[in-house]
């Protein structure tokens, strides 16, 4: 006879998305499972840059969108967790930089003047005066500096303080012990698990798959093509990531602003130290998205000559050069566009979810939790056996660490 395992909620995938829900829900009683293949956050959650942002890089472009608008309140409200103050509690999540910068290039010096005094920026992104530059730019560059309210977090320390309350009720599986057993029409029934000749059977009242990159090979399996319900069609906009490893002590956490307002910052900079002592910069942004028409020696070389060009009294002869492809996985939208927010696919009693930043992970779980009541899933008196012969993921290595 199987053991038969009641929960509420089933899990798949455990990066930002699935470890703010599992929080969101664990705190209000939920009998919440979460099942990872890999160590917690692999893909891209450990890949990001860990910018918490308003979205005003969105709004270069000359005035603010939709998705500027929808995560225009996210830094306060990760401000907020991090003191312990809002719906997930983040105390212990580290802090690299409580501020992000802009630089533009002194040729756009007056229509950034204007754009950045319009009403609907005006409070949320501030001309630096020279005296407050950070080190790494004073008596260095011209200017003009400006400060946005964004801040940036240490990705691996998010997710052990995501992870740390509910250890027991993370769990990681292979595949090759276990299926998710469907109805002719795509119901999932429940999730059969094998361990050392015994039955496990783990059913939930909701499935939700936040798997990110794998979320396509998972629902392929579910529903072999061309079976694939519309609603659950997946786009991919692939980065080539460029890691640049030094001694320079000075961190840097700035958009490089091109020479003409477009919607993506040229470069994109984030500073991570690493366990060797040394500092690893972390480039995306256009240099990013160009790359995936380079190859990794090429994308090496395009970064460093983009580093010299805007701060040539740097001295990089020591530097080592990384760098990797990735995709950034989310719902497909017309023309293959970013989404503007965070969003939940329904198929029967499973929900296909989507971050589609880390910054909108708390708009995913505010989502998630509205979506539950509206279909009036309330937690339930079950509380079922734990799977403790199943281990805890562990945390996946940030790329500046796993770069060798
Ligand atoms: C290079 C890069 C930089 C970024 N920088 C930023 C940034 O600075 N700020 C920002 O707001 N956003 C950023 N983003 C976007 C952000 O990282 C993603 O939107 C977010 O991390 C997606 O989280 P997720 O939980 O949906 O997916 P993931 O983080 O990819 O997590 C998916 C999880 O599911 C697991 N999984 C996969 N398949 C299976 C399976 N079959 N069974 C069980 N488990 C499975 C994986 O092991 C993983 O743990 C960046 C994205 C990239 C790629």
């Amino acid at each position: 006879m199987p053991v038969i395992i009641e929960k509420d909620v089933l899990i798949i995938g455990g990066g930002i998305a699935g470890l703010w829900i599992l929080n969101r829900l664990a705190g209000q009683s939920f009998d919440v499972l979460l099942l990872d293949k890999q160590p917690l956050g692999s893909g891209q959650s450990i890949a990001s840059q860990g910018m918490i942002h308003g979205g005003i890089k969105y709004a270069l472009a000359g005035s603010l969108n939709a998705a500027s608008q929808a995560i225009a309140d996210m830094p306060d409200h990760w401000s907020a967790c991090l003191k312990g103050q809002g719906d997930v509690d983040l105390q212990g999540t580290r802090l690299l930089s409580e501020q992000y910068f802009m630089w533009p290039r002194n040729s756009l010096r007056s229509r950034f003047n204007a754009f950045l005094g319009s009403k609907a920026l005006r409070g949320k992104v501030s001309s630096v005066d020279k005296d407050d530059y950070p080190a790494f730019f004073r008596n260095r560059i011209p200017g003009p500096l400006y400060q946005l309210k964004d801040i940036v977090l240490d990705v691996p320390s998010l997710l052990s303080c995501l992870s740390d309350k509910y250890r027991a009720q993370i769990k990681q599986i292979n595949w090759q012990d276990c299926i998710l057993e469907t109805t002719a029409d795509g119901e999932i029934k429940q999730l059969r698990l094998k361990h050392q000749g015994e039955d496990y059977i783990i059913r939930a009242r909701r499935y939700l798959i936040t798997s990110g990159d794998g979320a396509k090979a998972l629902l392929e399996n579910i529903f072999p093509t061309p079976k694939l319900p519309e609603t659950l069609q997946i786009q991919h906009r692939p980065l080539h990531m460029t890691i640049v490893k030094h001694t320079i002590r000075d961190p840097l956490y700035v958009h490089c602003v091109a020479d003409q307002l477009t919607a993506t910052p040229e470069v994109t900079i984030t500073t991570h130290p690493c366990s060797d002592g040394r500092t690893a910069w972390y480039l995306g942004g256009e240099l990013a998205e160009s790359g995936t028409q380079r190859s990794a020696a090429e994308q090496n070389q395009a970064a460093e000559k983009k580093l010299r060009e805007l701060f040539p009294w740097l001295d990089l002869g020591q530097a080592e050069w990384h760098s990797f492809f990735i995709n950034r996985a989310e719902a497909k939208t017309a023309g293959g566009k970013r989404p503007e927010s965070a969003s939940i696919h329904q198929h029967k009693n499973l929900l296909l979810c989507w971050p589609s930043k880390l910054t909108l992970a708390p708009n995913l779980g505010q989502q998630l939790v509205d979506h539950l009541q509206s279909e009036k899933i309330i937690p339930g008196t079950n509380k079922s056996t734990s799977l403790e012969f199943l281990p805890f993921p562990g945390i996946a290595l940030p790329p500046w660490e796993a770069a060798t």
